[in-house]
């Protein structure tokens, strides 16, 4: 199987013009976010646009489209209002995506703002057991953070509790970011096997449905979270190399996410390409 990769692409166009986008640049999947990053009232989705992308996939050969949730979300915020606001943003999102079959969702645990992880923690299982339900289609992704401020996330045992806590943990899965993860301390570089055997024992690798794939600006153990373009950064391009290439992560999505110009992400995915073995 080849990579499976793409970019994260603007819906300004629309759905059916993601699709012809991601052709154009040779991507077979994207990632796209469901509404203004900022947050606030989402247009509604064109059902025939969305059928024209879901036919297009099947020419161009796209699949495992993944819908980023508004990063501004917090769902364990200390202030009752932020947190309905992202329970029903992420309700909303999930009704959509039902007309996107084969989607998934992803979303930034939240920053618990002084609250503690622990609190943290519980909080965004309450708002993930208040969304899921038993007839949802897509796979909700908990994304890697870097430890940035409060962020939650920041380590896989803090995803592991939240997991714990969740009743559809069927529904659940988990995005790893590698600006995220090696800016949280894990050394991708110099142990990616070891990486992911301690993802393994602690969350379990089956979680893993997709990997965000950026480069940082700064050394491992940052909290920083600046992405960098692939190759130009601290995790640099042989560490890129082993990763597209893992046998435990191989069959993965791969989303590049550094702000690039189109042609720019066209690069990244060519040279991915020409690095990955299959
Ligand atoms: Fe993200
Ligand atoms: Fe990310
Ligand atoms: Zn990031």
């Amino acid at each position: 199987m080849s990579l499976r990769i793409g970019c994260h692409l603007s819906t300004a166009g629309g759905f059916l013009a993601m699709a012809k986008t991601a052709e154009q640049i040779n991507a077979s999947t994207f990632q796209f976010f469901t509404r203004n990053p900022r947050g606030g009232a989402a247009k509604a989705w064109d059902p025939q646009d969305v059928s024209a992308m879901l036919e297009y996939f099947e020419k161009a050969g796209i699949a495992a489209p993944l819908a980023h949730a508004p990063y501004t979300l917090n769902s364990c915020a200390s202030d009752d209002n932020i947190r309905r606001f992202a329970r029903e943003t992420m309700k909303d999102d999930l009704e959509r995506l039902e007309m996107i079959p084969g989607a998934m969702y992803n979303f930034h645990p939240g920053s618990h703002v002084g609250q503690g992880a622990e609190e943290g923690v519980r909080l965004i299982s309450d708002t993930l057991n208040s969304v899921l339900c038993k007839d949802l289609h897509t796979t909700v992704l908990l994304e890697t953070m870097a430890g940035k401020g409060t962020e939650v996330g920041r380590n896989f045992e803090e995803l592991r509790s939240i997991l714990d806590r969740v009743e559809l943990t069927e529904k659940m899965g988990v995005c790893l970011d590698t600006c995220h993860v090696w800016d949280g301390g894990y050394d991708i570089v110099e142990d990616l096997d070891g990486v992911l055997r301690e993802f393994d024992s602690v969350i379990g690798i089956d979680r893993l449905k997709a990997i965000h794939i950026n480069d940082s600006m700064n050394p491992r153990g940052s909290h920083k979270d600046r992405h960098e373009k692939i190759g130009q950064g601290k995790i640099g391009s042989e560490a890129f190399r082993r990763i597209v290439n893992h046998p435990l992560l191989k069959g993965l999505p791969f989303y590049l996410e550094t702000p690039n110009e189109l042609d720019g992400y066209q690069r990244e995915i060519e040279m991915l390409r020409e690095m990955s073995q299959d």
